[in-house]
């Protein structure tokens, strides 16, 4: 791995988490951070928009980062329900994920709309986490290569580089099931990511992106999936809600 792709260990709470979050969890990152200070891997809590406000106080000082899970395409208007990056970026966010399985599924999200959204996340110098993978269905049929380059393709901002956008590969199908690729697997699929990235924005852009690995980690399997040539860190669901677990995560980046 090269050096400047920093691992970034990014917690996604879902709809996950009461006031009573802010005090446990972030506080313990928080502490953490500040108590050890580490310098191999960033990291990065998504809770959900009720509690930004008060993370967001809470870490002003500290190394967390914060972010959102969604937003809109739109700066502000009849939008009802639905949150804008502009919003997200006087919170004190500096990420958004986009394009999880989640709200691709349920809310019907495509390509072309994450897209957009990452594209409106840029203008708020938002750092787009754009989220791709094949479902159950297409791994068994053997097409996980053509789903996430499609994905990769149409997906991403043309005006993407390694800065502003961060890739996050996660199979629907390992998500919150306990079940993982193999680290083979996973390491095909990142490199493939990685050069379909280069055939889009730039080789030396792509080799300065950094692509997560989402779906089931946890402290048990985390080292040997951030030892991998290509994962640059990871997205993390269920683990991200335990602190120590989370914490642990993070610690198994590579020094
Ligand atoms: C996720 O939903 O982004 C995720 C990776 O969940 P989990 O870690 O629980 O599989």
């Amino acid at each position: 791995m090269s050096f400047e792709r920093r691992p970034l260990i990014a917690g996604n709470w879902k709809m996950n988490g009461l006031i009573g979050f802010v005090d446990n969890l972030a506080c313990f990152l928080v502490k953490k951070l500040n108590l050890e200070n580490p310098t191999h891997f960033d990291l990065l809590v998504c809770p959900p928009s009720t509690l930004l406000h008060p993370i967001g106080s809470l870490a002003e000082n500290s190394n967390l980062l914060l972010g959102g899970q969604n937003c809109h395409v739109a700066k502000n208007g009849a939008h009802t329900g639905e949150i804008s990056a502009e919003m997200l970026k006087e919170l004190g966010c500096s990420h958004v994920i986009l394009g999880h399985s989640e709200r691709r599924t349920n809310f019907y999200e495509t390509n072309e709309l994450v897209k957009a959204k990452a594209e409106s996340a840029l203008v708020e110098n938002l750092v787009a986490i754009i989220c791709v993978g094949e479902t159950e269905e297409e791994h068994k049929r053997g097409v996980t290569s053509d789903i996430v380059k499609r994905q990769i393709l149409d997906s991403i901002p043309d005006r993407g580089n390694a800065t502003n956008i961060v890739i996050a590969y996660e199979p629907v199908w390992a998500i919150g099931t306990g079940l993982t690729p193999t680290t083979q697997e996973v390491q095909e699929v990142h490199a493939l990511i990685r050069k379909t990235l280069g055939d889009k924005i730039s080789i030396e852009e792509a080799d300065q992106t950094r692509l997560l690995y989402g779906g089931s980690v946890k402290p048990s399997n985390a080292v040997e999936l951030m030892d991998l040539a290509d994962v640059d860190g990871a997205l993390v669901g269920g683990a991200s809600l335990t602190g120590v677990d989370f914490w642990a995560i993070a610690e198994s980046c590579p020094k």
